[in-house]
């Protein structure tokens, strides 16, 4: 299983993963994105993870 993890210094807020795969990932009280799991549904979490602008997500 995937180790997901989220820079969240890097992390600008901007919501993408969230919306993307809300089965992964939501955003936090200060508006920054948490890691809520390890997979989407539907679409490979590498891939979502590569659509962050800021790169702040890392998939191991
Ligand atoms: S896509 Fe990247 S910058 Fe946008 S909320 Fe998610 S982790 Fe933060």
């Amino acid at each position: 299983m995937a180790t997901v993890t989220i820079d969240r210094e890097l992390c600008t807020g901007c919501g993408l993963c969230a919306s993307v795969c809300p089965e992964a990932f939501e955003m936090a009280d200060d508006n920054i994105a948490v890691v809520k799991g390890e997979s989407c549904e539907g679409q490979d979490i590498k891939e979502v993870s590569s659509q962050c602008p800021v790169e702040a997500i890392k998939v191991a």
